[in-house]
């Protein structure tokens, strides 16, 4: 590891941006292209926003946004203590959302694992739920 950073924050909507634009920033020196950099802000944005949309609903709580380097790349923990996911299987599916009556698209999840090269959920109902992501920042000439 080369580089190591954690936030911990409340679950306000309006700490969705400050969350994404630190890790945006933290992972300036690995030199990100802008379509890189706007893959990990998505990801970071959609992860976050399900900590407080669904794991803390109606309540506040702490989420907590860990990153690491190692080598070219990017390691992204976002967790919370909340309401944990009874079927990960099932809501990591396309399109799947407990809230369609919020107009949730049920997309977050996919876009992650689109934008992102690793990207795993670990849950407990009751205790909360881990998402595990990781960017390979390899150049755009190498990866030609
Ligand atoms: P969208 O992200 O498109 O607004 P969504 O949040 O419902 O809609 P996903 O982000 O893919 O879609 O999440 C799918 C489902 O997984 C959610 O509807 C919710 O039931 C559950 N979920 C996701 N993250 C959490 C979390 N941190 N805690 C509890 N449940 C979660
Ligand atoms: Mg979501």
């Amino acid at each position: 590891m080369t580089n190591y950073l954690k936030l911990e924050f409340l679950s306000l909507p309006e700490n969705q941006a400050f969350a994404r634009d630190a890790v945006a920033a933290f992972c300036i020196p690995l030199n990100p292209t802008l379509s890189q950099l706007s893959d990990v802000k998505t990801a970071v944005s959609e992860a976050v926003t399900n900590c407080t949309v669904h794991a803390y609903r109606g309540k506040q709580g702490i989420v907590t946004v860990e990153c690491s380097v190692n080598g070219d790349e990017l390691h992204i923990t976002i967790s919370d203590e909340g309401s944990g996911i009874a079927d990960v299987d099932k809501a990591v599916q396309p399109f799947f959302t407990t809230l369609p009556s919020d107009e949730r698209s049920g997309m977050g999840f996919t876009i992650m694992q689109t934008f992102m090269d690793e990207f795993s959920v670990h849950s407990c109902e009751g205790k909360g739920t881990r998402v595990d992501m990781v960017k390979h920042f390899v150049s755009e000439v190498e990866n030609a």
